[in-house]
C-alpha cells in the first residue's frame, strides 16, 4: 500500500518597499534611469563611505509588522552578512540577524481545501537590495548596474504553515494586498518588486518530524509558484519512495522547461559571518514613535469588506473584487464621492471594467480612466441624456483612452432625442413601412413589437430612450 504523505511550505517573502530614496544614502530608487545613474559612494561600497538610514523605510517597515500582527524590536540593530558577488560591492550586504524589526505575527487564509487558517509570520527584517550583473553576449563580458544596489526591502519569513499550492498562493495574495494597501509598495511578482522563495519538504502524513527541505528560487508569477510546488513535492516523493534521501539544496526552477535544477547546497547561516553592523547605530523605537505609525494605518481590506457590505449593501461577490485590488477600490470609492450611486459605480466596474479588463489581458491595476469621467458617465445615464448601449459604448472610450464623457457626447451627437414630435415621426413611417409586424402584434403576437422597437432604434442612430420608443409605439399601434 502506498503511503500518504504531507506536503510543508514556508516562504520567504522579497518586498520592495517604494521609498523616494535608497535605504543608506540619498540616491533615488526610481525604476529604469541610465545605468548606475542612481549611484554615490556609498550604494558602490567605496572605502571610507558611511551608510545613513533612511526612516522612511522604518516607518514602512513598522506598517508592515502591525498589519500582520508581529510584536515590534523596539530596539533593533543590522548585521552585516559576508559574501562575495560581483553585484555586492561592499563584500557584504547591511540586513537583520539578531533583532529583526518585527516577530510572532500571523495573516489568515481562506481556501476551498482548508478553510480558514492562520499562517505564522517568523519574522520581518529590513535590508538593503544588491546590483544587477548584465552579461553581455556580444562583448563576451559581464557588466554591472548598481541602480538597485541599497534599494530598502523586507523579507518576510513564514513559518512552516502551508501545505499546499493554493494556500501558498492564498498567503502571499494575502501579504500583496495588505502591503498595496498600506502603500509600501506596489508588490508585482512579475516586476520583482515581490519576490519569493519557497522552502518544501515532504513527510508522511501524522509524522512530528520535518523531512529535509529545499528551496526555491526565480518564482516571478504565481502560476509559477503553482507549478514548481506541484513539481517539487512529486520530485521529493519520488526520492523517498525509492529509498534515497532528499538533499537540502537551493534549486532554481525553470517556468519554461517546467522544471528545477540544483543551483547549490545549502549554506548555513555562520558561513556569512553575521555580525552587527559598526556603523550603524540601534535604532530605538519608542511608543509615541509607535502610536503615530498605529494613527497613520489606512483601512485595510477586511475592514473594507466589512464596511462596504454595512454601507452600501453590496454582494459579497462585488465586494471580494472591488477590494481584491487597491486601485479598483479606490476608484469605487472615489466615484462615489463624486456623487454616484455605490450600486451603479460597482456595475460599471463589475461588468464592463471587467470584461475590457479580460479582453485587453490586463489587471486592475493596469486601470488608467479617473473616477471623474466615471462619475460623468453615471450621471449622463441618470439624466437620461444618453441611453444604456450608447453608455457602453462611450465607456469603452472612457476605458481606452480617459476621453471626457461630456465632450464626447456632443462631440459626437449621441444624446437621446427627446423630441417627441420627431420620434413619432419616425415611429409612424416605421409602421407604416412594416405591415406584416403589425398584423402580427395585432394578431396578438406580443414579440413582434421587438422587431419594431429595432426599427425604429436604428432609424433614430441609437439615439432614442427605449422606454419612450415602446410606449410610443404602443400608443400609435393602438389607434
Ligand atoms: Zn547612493
Amino acid at each position: 500500500m502506498s503511503k500518504e504523505y504531507e506536503t510543508v511550505i514556508g516562504l520567504e517573502v522579497h518586498v520592495e518597499l517604494n521609498t523616494k530614496t535608497k535605504i543608506f544614502c540619498g540616491c533615488s530608487t526610481a525604476f529604469g534611469g541610465e545605468v548606475n545613474e542612481h549611484t554615490c559612494p556609498v550604494c558602490t561600497g567605496m572605502p571610507g563611505s558611511l551608510p545613513v538610514l533612511n526612516k522612511e523605510v522604518v516607518n514602512k517597515a513598522i506598517a508592515v509588522g502591525l498589519a500582520t500582527n508581529c510584536d515590534i524590536t523596539r530596539n533593533c540593530k543590522f548585521d552585516r552578512k559576508n559574501y562575495f558577488y560581483p553585484d555586492n560591492p561592499q563584500n557584504y550586504q547591511i540586513s537583520q540577524l539578531y533583532y529583526p524589526i518585527c516577530r510572532n505575527g500571523y495573516v489568515e487564509i481562506e481556501t476551498e481545501e482548508f478553510g480558514k487558517k492562520k499562517v505564522g509570520i517568523h519574522e520581518i527584517h529590513m535590508e538593503e537590495d544588491a546590483g544587477k550583473l548584465v552579461h553581455d553576449e556580444f562583448m563576451d563580458c559581464s557588466l554591472v548596474d548598481f541602480n538597485r544596489s541599497g534599494v530598502p526591502l523586507i523579507e518576510i519569513v513564514s513559518e512552516p504553515d502551508m501545505r499546499s499550492a493554493e494556500e501558498v498562493i492564498a498567503y502571499l495574495d494575502k501579504l500583496r494586498l495588505i502591503i498595496q494597501y498600506l502603500g509600501a509598495s506596489d508588490c508585482k511578482l512579475n516586476e520583482g518588486s515581490m519576490r519569493a522563495d519557497v522552502n518544501l519538504s515532504i513527510r508522511e502524513k501524522g509524522a512530528a518530524e520535518f523531512g529535509t527541505r529545499t528551496e526555491m528560487k526565480n518564482l516571478n508569477s504565481f502560476k509559477a509558484i503553482a507549478r514548481a510546488i506541484e513539481n517539487e513535492k512529486e520530485r521529493q516523493i519520488d526520492i523517498i519512495e525509492s529509498g534515497e534521501k532528499v538533499v537540502q539544496e537551493t534549486r532554481r526552477w525553470d517556468d519554461n522547461k517546467e522544471y528545477s535544477y540544483a543551483m547549490r547546497s545549502k549554506e548555513d547561516a555562520q558561513d556569512y559571518r553575521y555580525f552587527p553592523d559598526p556603523d550603524l547605530v540601534p535604532i530605538v523605537i519608542d511608543d509615541a514613535w509607535l502610536e503615530r505609525i498605529k494613527a497613520d494605518q489606512p483601512e485595510l481590506r477586511d475592514e473594507k469588506r466589512i464596511r462596504y457590505k454595512d454601507e452600501f449593501e453590496l454582494p459579497e461577490y462585488d465586494i471580494d473584487i472591488i477590494t481584491g485590488s487597491k486601485k479598483m477600490a479606490d476608484l469605487f470609492e472615489e466615484t462615489i464621492g463624486k456623487g454616484a450611486n455605490p450600486k451603479k459605480v460597482s456595475n460599471w466596474l463589475m461588468v464592463e471594467t471587467m470584461r475590457l479588463l479580460k479582453e485587453h489581458d490586463m489587471d486592475a491595476d493596469d486601470i488608467s480612466f479617473s473616477a471623474d469621467n466615471l462619475a460623468k458617465l453615471i450621471a449622463l445615464t441618470d439624466s437620461k441624456a444618453i441611453n444604456s448601449s450608447v453608455a457602453k459604448e462611450v465607456f469603452e472610450h472612457i476605458f481606452a483612452e480617459n476621453i471626457d464623457p461630456d465632450k464626447y457626447v456632443e462631440e459626437h451627437g449621441l444624446k437621446t432625442v427627446n423630441d417627441e414630435g420627431a420620434l413619432r415621426e419616425t415611429i409612424i413611417k416605421i409602421i407604416a413601412d412594416n405591415p406584416q409586424s403589425v398584423a402580427d402584434y395585432k394578431g396578438g403576437k406580443e414579440k413582434a413589437i421587438g422587431f419594431l422597437v429595432g426599427q425604429t432604434m436604428k432609424a433614430m442612430k441609437g439615439k432614442a430612450e427605449p422606454g419612450m420608443v415602446n410606449q410610443i409605439l404602443k400608443e400609435e399601434l393602438a389607434k
